[in-house]
C-alpha cells in the first residue's frame, strides 16, 4: 500500500490532492516529504469572505510538519496561492490543513497537544524530537479553539479560588464550573483583585450570569462585595474548603510562634518537623505519624489545643439543618473565645461574621458536593508542578485551560492518540 494511499484515507482535503512523495533530508534529518497541490480547475479560498477566487500569483513553497511515521518526520509541501479577491484584496489562501504563518499542520499539533495532556510538555518535545515551544503552540492552539467553540450553556453552580503562582510571587484567580453533570475550569485570569473578578463576570455575560444559583467562594470581603452585585440572584456559600483552610492556616501560625519560643534555651523543642502531623487529618496519618501525635497530644501546646479545635469544628459540617449547624457554630465560638489560643479565636470571629454566607452551605441542602473545588484546585496544583518549565502565566493559564477545561477539540477524521 502507498503512503499516498493511507494519506487518502484518513487526511483527505477538499479542492487538494497529495502528489510526489519523496524522501528527503530536512534540517539535518531524513524526512518523508508529501507533495500537496491544488485540484485541477480548484480556486483557492480567499481567507476573509471565505469564497473562490482567481489567483493572483503562487507564494515560496513551504514545509508543514504533520504527523511523524515509524519515527520519521514528516512534512506536507506546497507553494500557497494568493487569492485576487475584488472586496479584499490579494491574500494569501486559506490551507485547510494549516493556519495562518504557523508551520505545524492542525492534524499535528492536535496530536502533540493529546500527548500534552498525558506527558508533561517537556516530555513530549523530547519524544517527538520538537523544540517546547512547538509544543505550547499546539496546546494553545487546540484550548483557543476549544474556548471559542465550547457552550456555556446551562451554568447553574460556580466556585471561585485562587492558585499561589511562581513561588508566591502572582496569584491566579480561577473560576470553575461545578455542577454535578459538568466540572471544569471556566475562567482563570492573573491576580486576585475586585478587578480580575470583576472582569470574569463581565466575560461571563450578564445573561449567564442570571442563571446561577450557587456561587461559592473564600470569605475574602472583595469577592463577596463582587459576586453580590453580579450575580444578585445566586446563593453565595462559603464552602467548607475555603474555611478549613483558614483553620489550617490559624494552625500553623500557633505553630510557627510556639516553635519560635521552643527555641529558647532550656525547653525541649517537640514540635519541629510536627507540622505536618497536626496540619493533617487523623484518617490521613501514617502509623508512625499517629505514634507522634500521640506524644504531642500529651503536652500542653497550645498547637494541640488549636488541631484538637480544628477537630472538633469538623463536626459542623455533619449537620443537615442550618439552626442546628448555627447552634453548633456558636458553642463552638463560645469555647474558643474562652480559650488563650489568639488565631483560633480570629477564626472564632470571622465565623460569627460570615455566619449567613456559611449556613448558606447547609441551605443549598446537600446540593453541592463538598470535594469539588479541592478536588479541582488539587487538579490545578498538580497541572502547575508537571507543567515544570512554565515561563509565564500565559503558559499556565494555557495549561490548565488545557487539563481542566473540559474542551471541545477540532475535528479530525483519524484518530492518533
Ligand atoms: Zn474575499
Amino acid at each position: 500500500m502507498l503512503i499516498k494511499t493511507i494519506l487518502n484515507k484518513i487526511e483527505k482535503f477538499k479542492s487538494f490532492v497529495y502528489g510526489k512523495i519523496t524522501f528527503e533530508q530536512i534540517g539535518g534529518t531524513k524526512a518523508l516529504v508529501v507533495e500537496v497541490k491544488p485540484r485541477q480547475n480548484a480556486k483557492g479560498i480567499c481567507p476573509k469572505c471565505g469564497q473562490r477566487k482567481p489567483t493572483y500569483d503562487r507564494q515560496p513553497v513551504r514545509l508543514f510538519e504533520y504527523v511523524p511515521l515509524w519515527g520519521i518526520p514528516v512534512y506536507f509541501r506546497d507553494a500557497p496561492r494568493r487569492t485576487d479577491c475584488r472586496r479584499d484584496g490579494v491574500l494569501v489562501e486559506v490551507m485547510p490543513w494549516a493556519e495562518g504563518k504557523e508551520q505545524m499542520t492542525k492534524t499535528y499539533m492536535i496530536f502533540l497537544s493529546r500527548w500534552a495532556k498525558r506527558l508533561s510538555w517537556k516530555e513530549t518535545a523530547e519524544i517527538f524530537r520538537t523544540s517546547w515551544d512547538s509544543v505550547f503552540r499546539a496546546v494553545k492552539y487546540v484550548v483557543e479553539h476549544g474556548l471559542k467553540h465550547r457552550s456555556l450553556d446551562n451554568i447553574e453552580q460556580i466556585g471561585v479560588d485562587e492558585l499561589q503562582v511562581f513561588h508566591g510571587q502572582k496569584y491566579l484567580t480561577l473560576v470553575y464550573q461545578i455542577d454535578k453533570g459538568m466540572r471544569r475550569l471556566l475562567w482563570s485570569g492573573s491576580e486576585r483583585r475586585v478587578k480580575t473578578l470583576i472582569r470574569f463576570f463581565r466575560e461571563f455575560g450578564a445573561e449567564h450570569c442570571r442563571r446561577l444559583k450557587f456561587v461559592c467562594s473564600d470569605m475574602w470581603a472583595p469577592y463577596l462585595k463582587v459576586i453580590k452585585k453580579k450575580a444578585p440572584l445566586a446563593l453565595n456559600i462559603l464552602d467548607r474548603f475555603h474555611i478549613m483552610k483558614k483553620f489550617n492556616e490559624a494552625i500553623d501560625e500557633v505553630r510557627r510562634e510556639e516553635v519560635r519560643h521552643l527555641r529558647e534555651p532550656g525547653q525541649e523543642n517537640i514540635l519541629i518537623n510536627g507540622r505536618w502531623v497536626i496540619l493533617k487529618r487523623t484518617e490521613n496519618l501514617t502509623d508512625k505519624q499517629v505514634v507522634r501525635l500521640k506524644e504531642l497530644l500529651k503536652t500542653q501546646l497550645l498547637s494541640i489545643k488549636a488541631y484538637l479545635m480544628r477537630e472538633d469544628f469538623q463536626r459542623f459540617w455533619t449537620y443537615r439543618m442550618p439552626d442546628w449547624a448555627e447552634k453548633f457554630m456558636e458553642d463552638w465560638a463560645h469555647r474558643t473565645m474562652q480559650s488563650n489560643v489568639v488565631p483560633m479565636k480570629k477564626i472564632a470571629k470571622m465565623l460569627r461574621s460570615h455566619k449567613e454566607l456559611i449556613l448558606n452551605w447547609f441551605r443549598a441542602g446537600g446540593e453541592l458536593s463538598s470535594g469539588v473545588v479541592e478536588g479541582l484546585n488539587n487538579k490545578a496544583k498538580l497541572t502547575m508542578r508537571k507543567a515544570f518549565g512554565f515561563r509565564s502565566i500565559e503558559h499556565l493559564q494555557i495549561a490548565l485551560y488545557h487539563t481542566l477545561g473540559n474542551l471541545p477539540e477540532p475535528k479530525i477524521t483519524h484518530r492518533f492518540c
